[in-house]
């Protein structure tokens, strides 16, 4: 007997929207097919007038930090908040600093998970500077192991120079990784900072006059010369600007393996949110949130096909740090919590009100991230032979997104009392149940590694 059955949903992939039935046995999907073909299994979940969309990819998260003022969702928590708002893989980050063994650091950091996370995952290695030759040296065998995309900051104190950037991307492109930037300009960003202390602008509320979107587009074009020059396939997280779209539409419209990942934040917040809202504070970011032509623009690069993903850049810190310690240019905090509230906003401001289809929904939260990222097609797809992580959307279920209600580490959340229109109603993480109507029914520790691919990223076809 099968052991559970999606039955009657909307079947979604980037490409179609078929009426079938979602076979499963144990861990995998072992049929998809007209409906009707089964009848019995274990546990049968009616999915009509529903669509079954695989689950989501957040490619961007960052669930504790090994170092700096603490990252308080941990791996329990944040996985759990994932699992409930239609997430089944989070990509997190092993930071190895600079000098250190990545290897070391990898398996180190690959064993905090274990025995806690609510849903499967897998980890960046993101080398920080400087960068020494024998970090270099260890890229093709951490590939090779499963974490086959390497981020580098282009920015902050431990930013990546461009020697190292490049000599990233030789040996990643030599063993079929990816290199991942944060693209904004370190040594304008200081200049600039530093000018503003010098003339006692400290206010953090500032923030974006002193990381300028140019600076952001001037870091895309420098990545994107040398991932042309070095064949590197080049992902570029968190993008917030429209500048940084047209680079990108640029190197793609070359056919450059180039990608721009954004996130909710930049989608559905502006630089003023900052600079007029009395708790503006709360929605710093680095790259920081930009203005309206900017929002418009990354809109249009996801609905165009500009943009192939949407991770969250989840980090969540106190309320209190964010606007008590971190009131000025040299101390702010910057991020907050997204993991939950991803696919239930994007299918709500997207879908329903019509600005981009369900399959570019499945594209930009789950089978884009999958491909490139090297974890297709076990995960991004509901097919024969793939894991078992399906999530069953209801266009008519109606929430308002309370506090209360979510269940990562957070004192506040920057979306308190937005409405939804259809969310994620059923999560299933290889052929469990982890949650229902936003509750979470799973089990701590269900969640596994999984090993990436390395090399698939030119022939899966990504938009
Ligand atoms: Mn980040």
């Amino acid at each position: 007997m099968l052991d559970l059955l999606v039955k009657s949903g909307t079947v979604v992939s980037p490409d179609a929207s078929i009426v079938a039935d979602v076979a499963i046995e144990g861990e995998r999907i072992a049929a998809v097919t007209a409906p009707g073909l089964f009848s019995e299994a274990r546990r049968v979940i009616d999915a009509g007038g529903k669509y079954v969309i695989p689950g989501g990819i957040d490619p961007h998260v960052h669930f504790n930090m090994p170092w700096g003022p603490a990252m308080m969702q941990g791996w329990d928590r944040g996985t759990t908040a994932a699992a409930c708002g239609g997430t089944t893989t989070i990509i997190d980050f092993a930071w190895v600093q600079g000098g250190t063994s990545a290897l070391a650091t990898i398996e180190k950091r690959l064993s905090e998970p274990q025995g806690k996370a609510a849903i499967d995952y897998s980890l960046h290695a993101c080398l920080m500077g400087p960068i020494s030759p024998a970090t270099i040296g260890e890229i093709k065998q951490f590939v090779r192991e499963g974490i086959s995309s390497i981020k580098i900051y282009m920015t902050y104190d431990w930013a990546v120079d461009d020697g190292g950037l490049y000599a990233t991307m030789q040996a990643a492109e030599q063993s079929g990784g990816v290199v991942e930037v944060h693209a904004e300009n370190h040594y304008v960003c200081e200049w600039m900072k530093n000018e503003y202390i010098r003339r006692g602008r400290n206010d953090g509320r500032l923030v974006a006059e002193t990381r300028p979107a140019w600076v952001e587009e001037e870091a895309i074009c420098r990545a994107t010369f040398l991932s042309e020059r070095t064949g590197c396939p080049l992902y570029i997280v968190h993008m917030s600007s429209q500048r940084g779209v047209q680079a990108v539409y640029e190197a793609r419209n070359r056919y450059l393996p180039v990608f721009g990942e954004t996130c909710p934040q930049y989608l559905f917040f502006t630089n003023e949110d900052v600079t007029q809202r009395d708790d503006g504070l709360r929605y710093v970011n680095f790259p920081p949130l930009k203005g309206k032509e900017d929002r418009e623009g990354l809109w249009k690069g996801i609905v165009k096909g500009t943009m192939s993903t949407i991770g969250t850049d989840d980090a969540t810190y106190p309320s209190e740090g964010r606007e008590k310690i971190g009131r000025t240019l040299d101390s702010l905090q910057a991020g907050f919590s997204g993991v939950e509230v991803r696919i239930p906003l994007l299918y709500s401001e997207g879908v329903a009100k019509g600005k981009f289809s369900i399959n570019r929904l499945v594209e930009i939260t789950s089978a884009n991230a999958a491909k490139i990222f090297g974890l297709y097609p076990r995960k991004g797809v509901v097919a024969v032979g793939s894991d078992a992580d399906i999530v069953v959307i209801d266009p008519n279920f109606k929430r308002t997104i309370r506090l209360e209600n979510l269940h990562g580490w957070q004192d506040y959340t920057v979306y308190e009392g937005w409405d939804l229109q259809g969310f994620p109603v059923v999560t299933i993480s290889r052929g469990n149940v982890v949650s229902e109507n936003g509750q979470y029914v799973g089990k701590q520790g269900h969640g596994i590694f999984i090993p990436r691919s390395s090399g698939g990223v030119f022939s899966t076809g990504i938009h």
